[in-house]
């Protein structure tokens, strides 16, 4: 058996172009991994894909792991029977990449255990998902095209973010039809002195889609204006949403900061920077990290 940790991502900024000719937004995003993350087990045995408690995670071809593994053998022309296990801690339709993730570690788990070189994982990925790119290289990047083309940046590290998902849903597809049909909306930047040193080369950042997220689900900017009342900072939404952020100097105040949150969320949970999109696990290592929450 082979392990591989997937990490989460945040769009720390997410600008969006108009739709080109094909029918793509075009994107230019700053993307950071966090530390919080699926747990993925390859084994010989039943070919397939199990693990979660049913719920919004679909199985089998829909499953983007699941997906990134068929893609492997195909390239490969092998038949081998793959049993394919995923823990699923990151919360689903969140804006946090988990689906794109999932793939990126699939595919390495599927490229080491198949006996084909890693760079095979970076050939098959664009394919799978728009974020799998990114999840593949990890760390801190600009993100542009259709989210292929991945330039890694110096780590920005030394801080700490409260992460907080809202009780909603959010399809990227619809939130993206919102954005069109808006005319195209441009973020309100988070105002530089807020943002952590690191960070504020990288300012303007601020994220194209809120306004079409909260289109879509109008209780995405009531929890944003509660977080930044009891927070006293400005508070951020990654990708299509409906996850919210705010920064913090380091895990206990981030801590602090979600202990506090209003009853009702889907989840809540304080988090680190990284400065990888996936690692593999030593046989039967446990990855250390505590339970869903
Ligand atoms: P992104 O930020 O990349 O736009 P997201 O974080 O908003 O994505 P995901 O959690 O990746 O969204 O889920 C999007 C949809 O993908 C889900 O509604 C689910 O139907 C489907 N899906 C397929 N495979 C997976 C997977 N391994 N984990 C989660 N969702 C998956």
């Amino acid at each position: 058996m082979i392990a591989a940790t997937a990490n989460a991502k945040i769009n720390l900024g997410l600008h969006v172009a108009r739709l080109d000719r094909d029918g793509f937004h075009q994107v230019a995003g700053l993307f950071q991994s966090i530390g919080w993350s699926d747990r993925l087990e390859m084994a010989d045995g039943a070919d397939g894909i199990t693990g979660w408690d049913g719920g919004e995670v679909p199985d089998g071809a829909d499953n983007t792991a699941w997906r990134a593994v068929e893609a492997v053998r195909r390239r490969l022309e092998s038949r081998r029977s793959v049993s394919l296990r995923l823990d699923k801690r990151i919360p689903v339709a969140a804006g946090l990449g988990g689906g794109s993730t999932d793939a990126a570690a699939a595919l390495q788990l599927a490229c080491r255990w198949l006996g084909a070189p890693s760079s095979l994982a970076a050939e098959l990925a664009a394919d799978i998902g728009s974020d799998v790119p990114f999840c593949l290289e990890g760390g801190t990047a600009l993100v542009t095209g259709r989210g292929e083309q991945v330039a890694a940046l110096p780590a920005v590290l030394g801080y700490a973010l409260a992460v907080v998902v809202p009780p909603v849903e959010l399809s990227t597809a619809d939130v993206y039809r919102a954005w069109d049909d808006l005319g195209g909306p441009a973020a309100t930047p988070l105002p530089a002195g807020n943002l952590p040193p690191g960070l504020r080369s990288h300012a303007p950042l601020g994220n194209d889609l809120y306004p079409a997220a909260v289109a879509v689900a109008p209780l995405v900017a009531e929890w944003r204006h509660e977080l930044e009342a009891r927070w006293g900072r400005p508070v951020a939404m990654t990708g299509s949403g409906p996850t919210l952020f705010g920064f913090f100097v380091d895990r206990d105040e981030a801590e602090a900061a979600v202990a506090g949150i209003p009853t009702g969320a889907r989840a809540a949970k304080a988090v680190v920077p990284v400065t990888n999109g996936w690692s593999m696990l030593a046989n039967g290592e446990n990855d250390g990290l505590d339970s869903p929450t």
